[in-house]
């Protein structure tokens, strides 16, 4: 048995060193300049800083660093320094057109698309969330049989240039999915999307199953919406408690009070969209330590999305922008007041005819435009993301012992969050990808 398990690691080395890595590593010690810096765990942004970097981690933080012979020094001197971004909602392998619908587009990118060009256009798609600052995703279903497994590999091998991922295979729903409509005997077509579990013993058997295939997060539908059923909380028990045998954790789908509420007591990690959410369900959250991903739209975007979705009509008036996006922005505020992690996260799948993860970042514009300080936004797609992922020390942090995920954008993003916009300069885990 261990024999083997030597055999297989040494094949796999061989295998990975016939690649040749799309942006190579770079492995030589490096200073960065920082001009300002954000420190994400204090929520403040500091003056000048110096950073060094060794074997893709950073070694000191400090005003000045001592500089080894021969270091590479970046000058970012006159950039805003920040950890590299986390998403924590994604679907590298779906995209949905405007006006198709879950159920249309689904068995579009499963019966048209198919898993291998699915893998494709992820790997195309994670280009750009790099190039975007965000070096970190959680990536939760709808890439088909274990199609984010494969993406995940190709990154970790050098072959694709992208985020870290965490993948969850096919999402825990129960029966249909989130397809609607699907006639008697199509009902296989959801379970291709989706792993439809019916009591608590598949639920377990469910989790194994997908981390067996190389899940290393686990996604649930508490409801699945747009269809009208919903997990029972002794079946999300059963998978939270196999989810912790394997150590992996397990973010919930849940739009109404009921199905927040469910999932919160059944001891998931952290609740998706929560659009509907009651005050008394968000102190549930907050005392159980359930952090809430609102996957929100900014102003600019549901423009966009209104003026792609209704050709030839006059785009929305500001004010009723304003009122489709107030209620959303109420419970968000009021999930900060009642204490709740903010965990950010895009859920981008529609195509906005804008590149995947410039259009994903707007998620950030959505939390700002709710109230939220730029700290407090950055907080939440930096530590407070890699707290649900339980890697703290490592990601969303510049400091001794993490990664070398640092990104840099121009402006003074404390006074002016649209420089969030202006990504200058992006590196995970050492190697430069954008502004070399
Ligand atoms: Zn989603």
């Amino acid at each position: 048995m261990r024999m083997k398990q030597i055999v297989v690691s040494v094949v796999g080395l061989m295998v990975a060193g016939t690649l040749t890595a799309q942006t190579p590593a770079d492995t030589m010690p490096t200073v960065i300049r920082a001009g300002r810096l954000f420190d994400s765990e204090a929520g403040a942004f500091l003056g000048p800083r110096e950073i060094l970097i060794r074997n893709g981690g950073i070694v000191a933080v400090a005003e000045k660093v001592d500089r080894p012979t021969g270091a590479r020094i970046i000058d970012l001197s006159n950039r805003t320094v920040l950890p590299g971004l986390i998403d924590a909602h994604t679907h590298l392998l779906y995209l949905e057109g405007v006006t198709g619908g879950l159920t249309m587009e689904g068995i579009k990118a499963l019966v048209n698309e198919g898993l291998p060009l699915r893998a494709l256009h992820g790997a195309a798609r994670a280009r750009t969330f790099l190039a975007a600052g965000i070096t970190t995703v959680r990536d939760l279903g709808n890439s088909g049989r274990f199609g984010d497994v494969a993406l995940r590999a190709a990154i970790e091998d050098g072959s694709v240039d992208g985020p870290r991922m965490w993948v969850s295979g096919p999402g825990l729903s129960p029966v249909g999915g989130q397809f609607p409509g699907l006639k008697p005997g199509y009902e296989s077509l959801a379970a291709d999307e989706y792993r439809i579990v019916r009591n608590p013993a598949e639920a377990a058997d469910a989790v194994r199953e997908n981390v067996t295939m190389g899940a290393n997060v686990i996604k649930i539908f508490s409801n699945n919406t747009p269809n009208a059923g919903y997990l029972t909380v002794e079946e999300m028990r059963a998978i939270v408690g196999a989810a912790a045998m394997h150590g992996v954790r397990v973010a919930a789908h849940a739009t109404s009070d009921a199905a927040v509420y469910r999932a919160a007591l059944a001891g998931v990690h952290s609740i998706e969209h929560a659009y509907q959410v009651a005050d008394s369900t968000l102190a549930l959250m907050a005392r159980n330590g359930v952090a809430m991903v609102p996957t929100d739209i900014d102003s600019v975007s549901i423009i966009q999305y209104l003026s792609l979705a209704n050709p030839g009509q006059p785009a929305p008036a500001a004010d009723q922008v304003a009122r489709y996006l107030a209620g959303g922005r109420d419970r968000l505020r009021r999930a900060v007041k009642a204490g709740v992690t903010i965990a950010a996260g895009s859920d981008n799948y529609l195509d906005l005819k804008r590149a995947q993860g410039p259009a994903a970042r707007r998620v950030l514009f959505a939390y700002h435009q709710a109230g939220l300080t730029p700290a407090q936004v950055l907080q939440a797609a930096t530590i407070n993301d890699a707290r649900l992922l339980g890697m703290e020390h490592r990601l969303g942090v510049l400091k001794p012992g993490a990664r070398a995920d640092v990104i840099a954008v121009e402006g003074d993003l404390e006074r002016d969050f649209g420089a969030l916009e202006r990504v200058r300069f992006v590196m995970k885990a050492g190697t430069v990808y954008l502004g070399r």
